[in-house]
């Protein structure tokens, strides 16, 4: 039994209509799912991914409106990694990012930079034989689109606090209990530990990552919670997402990990070729959609806006 990978990876944002502008315009992934908080619908969950939605390129947002600025420090995720294809993917993101007023870090061989609330990102050329997970924006090539995760790093004081739990309960593997790979049948994924910055304040907010998920099969997801149980990390029950069921606990140095099925998927609730275009609400809210589509804050439709802009140019 093998954990597939990165699943999905939540964040926070303060600013849903601004996050919509800069995942699904700048950087050209598709809103696989607009829906909303399962504890306060009032606010959004929104969900970024590849043309399928599929696990290993999923990047969800809570809305937490007028939150301040978070800071990533010690049991936090820092830094979210991306594949690309190839060098001249790279020198395309650069140049889109400077067009779009994102400013860089040249890191040699990767193209780092923040989003709007300071969310770290890197691309890089992929090394991995994995499917490449890829949206199909009208203003990016396919051939130089995010193709997914690679990995995400964390800060950590003393990582091999960890290592029990990584190599013997979730079958990560590491030579040096600091960089660690997740691999299986289909796809894999590095999960990576800095030393966290001096004074660093481990502060959640908009701009920070809430939690990490790792894909199970469907069928191996009630032993990963008894495995997760018997290494001592008290996981939380099983609770079903809708698009897929979870486990969640945190691991010894302190980031929030989960556990989730690699199916249902964004389908189940509208159809594929439509995912994210409507709010879509947990059954149970349903009767207060009117409301609730009232007072969620409008988002732009990046995809009209991109083709219109494109066919203006052509
Ligand atoms: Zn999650």
């Amino acid at each position: 039994m093998k954990l597939e990978g990165i699943h999905h990876i939540t964040a926070i944002t303060a600013d849903a209509p601004g996050n919509v502008e800069f995942y699904a315009g700048t950087l050209g992934l598709r809103m696989v799912k607009k829906s909303v908080n399962q504890d306060d619908p009032t606010v959004y969950h929104l969900f970024y991914g590849d043309e399928g939605g599929s696990p290993g390129a999923d990047l969800t947002f809570f809305e937490y409106p007028g939150t301040p600025r978070g800071e990533a420090g010690a049991g936090m995720v820092h830094r979210i990694c991306w594949r690309v294809a190839s060098e001249p993917a790279l020198e395309f993101w650069e140049q889109r990012l400077r067009a779009h007023g994102v400013s860089m870090q040249p890191t040699g061989g990767a193209l780092r930079f923040r989003d709007p609330e300071g969310l770290e990102h890197e691309l890089a050329v992929s090394t991995s034989d994995d499917e490449p997970l890829s949206a199909s924006s009208p203003e990016i090539p396919r051939e130089h689109a995010l193709a997914g995760f690679d990995g995400v790093r964390a800060y950590a004081a003393e990582p091999a606090a960890s290592a029990r739990l990584l190599r013997d309960a979730l079958g990560f593997a590491s030579d040096d209990d600091r960089e660690w790979l997740v691999r299986g049948e289909r796809r894999e994924g590095f999960y990576d530990y800095d030393p966290p910055p001096p004074g660093a304040l481990a502060r959640q907010g908009a701009g920070t990552v809430h939690h990490v998920a790792f894909a199970s099969r469907m069928e191996d997801h009630e032993r990963w919670h008894a495995l997760v149980a018997e290494a001592g990390a008290r996981p939380t029950p099983v609770i079903d997402r809708y698009y897929f069921r979870s486990i969640y606990f945190r691991e010894p140095s302190g980031v929030l990990f989960e556990i989730a099925t690699i199916g249902p998927g964004f389908a189940v609730d509208e159809p594929a070729e439509h995912l994210g275009e409507r709010l879509s609400l947990p059954l149970r809210y349903e009767s207060l959609r009117d409301q609730l589509e009232a007072a969620l804050t409008p988002l732009p439709d990046p995809r009209a806006s991109l083709a219109s802009r494109s066919a203006r140019q052509s």
